[in-house]
């Protein structure tokens, strides 16, 4: 079996990928550029920061760092 890990965006919490603890985490999708073409990429947000960052997503998308090709 594979072990799944959630990865926070925002602290860099990681936690093992379950039904009770996934069901605490928000996620949302952003296109990326990988340099061969638009692709989609899932970014999570742990319990703790969707809690004191009501602007997580934002935040999430603005600590991206696109490929400098
Ligand atoms: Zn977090």
């Amino acid at each position: 079996m594979t072990r799944l890990y959630l990865h926070c965006g925002l602290c860099g919490h990681k936690q093992a990928n379950g039904l009770l603890s996934g069901a605490a985490w928000r996620r949302t999708e952003v296109p990326v550029q990988d340099g061969s073409g638009a692709a989609a990429a899932t970014l999570h947000a742990c319990p703790s920061c969707v809690d004191q960052h009501a602007d997580w997503q934002a935040r999430l998308f603005s600590g991206l760092r696109p490929l400098q090709a």
